[in-house]
């Protein structure tokens, strides 16, 4: 970690943020069949709920991220998931939430 002096003759603890290139965790197929990591450059984190107020965080890119409201947004898996609980008979659909 870095140190400056000051004018006054003291030194300082210079905290560095380093901005860590978060990439996305979208997943792209390839022609060959295999799916790889999107890894461009993550614009949105995924808003799903896991536990508390914790929610699932994964990286995303504009192309991977889907909207499901205003500034909600999730990955491929938990959108996924969202689509299965308002599809009829599910979770959202019983308890009668208005998709
Ligand atoms: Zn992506
Ligand atoms: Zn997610």
């Amino acid at each position: 970690m870095p140190f400056v002096k000051l004018p006054n003759g003291m030194t300082a603890h210079v905290k560095v943020a380093k901005p860590r290139a978060h990439r996305c965790a979208g997943l792209v197929k390839c022609t060959d069949g295999n799916a790889v990591r999107c890894a461009r450059s993550s614009a949105y984190q995924c808003d799903w709920p896991i536990t508390g107020d914790k929610t699932c965080d994964a990286h995303l890119c504009a192309q991977h991220a889907a909207e499901v409201g205003p500034g909600v947004h999730y990955c491929q898996p938990h959108l996924a998931r969202h689509r299965k609980a308002l599809a009829p008979g599910g979770l959202f659909s019983r308890l009668g939430v208005e998709s």
